[in-house]
């Protein structure tokens, strides 16, 4: 295993948390301890609040990975998992972004709200680093959230 250059001091970035030991396990892991982090542990202490920190990681981290090209994205959603994407509405002014199978919320019992402002916001940030232009992304609908065939995403381009 590779083993970071230099980190600074305490300093946690991309590049370092994406080098994987683990001899035995190896880089795969359940959804499990993801969704629990996200949806139960991250709520209970910051509240429904969650919902926006959430969506600010994620756009800070999406807008960090230096992506320039949209099929760097979905390679990346396609990698990490997040789900299966469907790009429908690709405009200069607007998109909608499907995701099928959804890392945060396929297979949950609805609970009548949307749930995964990561990933809108991983989105958003990914798309504004592509596009260099503002991008705002609200999830309008939701698969665990409310019951939706994908957590659909609209984007608005600034
Ligand atoms: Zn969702």
């Amino acid at each position: 295993m590779q083993k970071p250059e230099n980190p600074k001091r305490g300093e946690v970035d991309v590049a370092n948390v994406l080098r994987v030991g683990r001899k035995t396990l190896g880089p795969e892991a359940g959804i499990a301890l993801y969704r629990l982090l996200r949806l139960v542990a991250l709520e209970d202490i910051i509240g429904r609040g969650a919902a926006g920190t959430a969506y600010i990681a994620g756009k800070k981290l999406g807008a960090g990975l230096g992506l320039t090209k949209l099929e760097d994205f979905l390679k990346l959603c396609h990698d990490l998992k997040i789900g299966v994407i469907k790009v429908p509405i690709l405009t200069n002014t607007k998109i909608h972004v499907d995701v099928y199978e959804c890392v945060t919320c396929d297979g949950m019992t609805p609970v009548g709200r949307t749930l995964c402002h990561f990933e809108g916001g991983l989105i958003a940030g990914a798309v504004e680093g592509i596009l260099k232009r503002k991008a705002r992304a609200q999830e309008v609908t939701c698969i665990g959230g409310l019951g939706h065939q994908t957590c659909g995403f609209d984007l608005e381009i600034g």
